[in-house]
């Protein structure tokens, strides 16, 4: 049977403790994503993408009313409620890494530093950290001399250390937020397809926001489109973010089918991904 990483019915997320409509910015209808699969939300600017990642990923608790919110089978729905900042990190800590939009690096530390810091965390020795480090720098094709401090690096080259600090340790999940934005065609897939062997792999799955509809189509096992919903509020009219159904899509041998098993030819899925934008 398909194993599910997370279970998700009737979640919905505003920025502010009161549910009502207007101060709503997503409603997840219905969610589950598959455990060892690449997963890309796409969808317009503003539309709730970071906000999902945050939520999935505990980085937020924005979430004001939720009927199901399972992580590995675990009801996680009462994790702001009920645990405390030490054991929300300890468990972000142990199954999740994180590439942020803003790549967070330290920058008066060295390349090595920085992309080291988390697998050393986790407990691996300076050695072993040591040597992947350098096997992921030059994988990503970035100058890996020892010394070189953060400061030397272009906006591409610190979002590539992003992506090797990201993928060094141990996770279940990765959660990449315009993890290749940055970068130019060619850097993109090479960083998406090394993503992608990893979680082949290790069967972790990765969950990737992304403007990159090209990228997408091609790495992704599934992609969530996230809908537009029209909130109405006296004479303005307003947007927010919705999932269900109607935008999720995977893929299989065969390619892109919907959830009425309607499939399209690449072609056809990746005009339906553009148009919606
Ligand atoms: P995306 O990543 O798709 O561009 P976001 O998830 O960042 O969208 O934002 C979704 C909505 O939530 C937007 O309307 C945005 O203005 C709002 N929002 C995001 N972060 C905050 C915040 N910290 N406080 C209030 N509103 C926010
Ligand atoms: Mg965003």
């Amino acid at each position: 049977m398909k194993e599910n990483i997370f279970e998700i019915e009737n979640l919905k997320c505003a920025y502010s403790k009161r549910p009502e409509i207007e101060k709503r910015v997503l409603d997840i209808e219905h969610l589950n994503i598959p455990k060892g699969k690449m997963v890309f939300f796409v969808g317009p600017s503003g539309i709730g993408k970071s906000t999902i990642l945050e939520v999935l990923g505990f980085m937020n608790d924005t979430v004001v009313s939720v009927d199901k919110f399972l992580y590995k089978g675990n009801d996680v729905s009462r994790v702001w409620l009920d645990w405390n900042d030490d054991r929300l990190s300890e468990f972000r800590n142990k199954e999740f890494s994180f590439i942020f939009q803003d790549n967070n690096l330290m920058p008066n530390f060295t390349a090595y530093e920085n992309v080291m810091i988390t697998a050393m965390f986790q407990g691996k020795d300076r050695e072993t950290a040591f040597f992947e480090t350098k096997q992921i720098l030059k994988d990503l094709n970035v100058p890996y001399e020892q010394d070189r401090s953060i400061r030397y690096y272009s906006g591409g080259q610190r979002q590539r250390l992003a992506f090797a600090r990201a993928i060094l340790p141990d996770f279940n999940v990765l959660f990449g937020d315009e993890p290749t934005g940055n970068l130019d065609k060619g850097s993109a897939e090479n960083v998406t397809r090394i993503l992608q062997s990893k979680v082949r792999e290790r069967n972790v799955t990765a969950i990737i926001v992304s403007h990159d509809m090209r990228l997408a189509e091609k790495y992704a096992d599934m992609i969530v489109q996230i809908q537009r919903k029209e909130r109405k509020m006296g004479d303005n009219s307003d947007h927010y973010g919705c999932i269900n159904d109607n935008g999720i899509f995977c893929k299989d041998d065969n390619g892109w089918y919907d959830q009425t098993k309607k499939r399209y030819t690449d072609e056809e899925f990746l005009k339906k991904l553009e148009g919606a934008l």
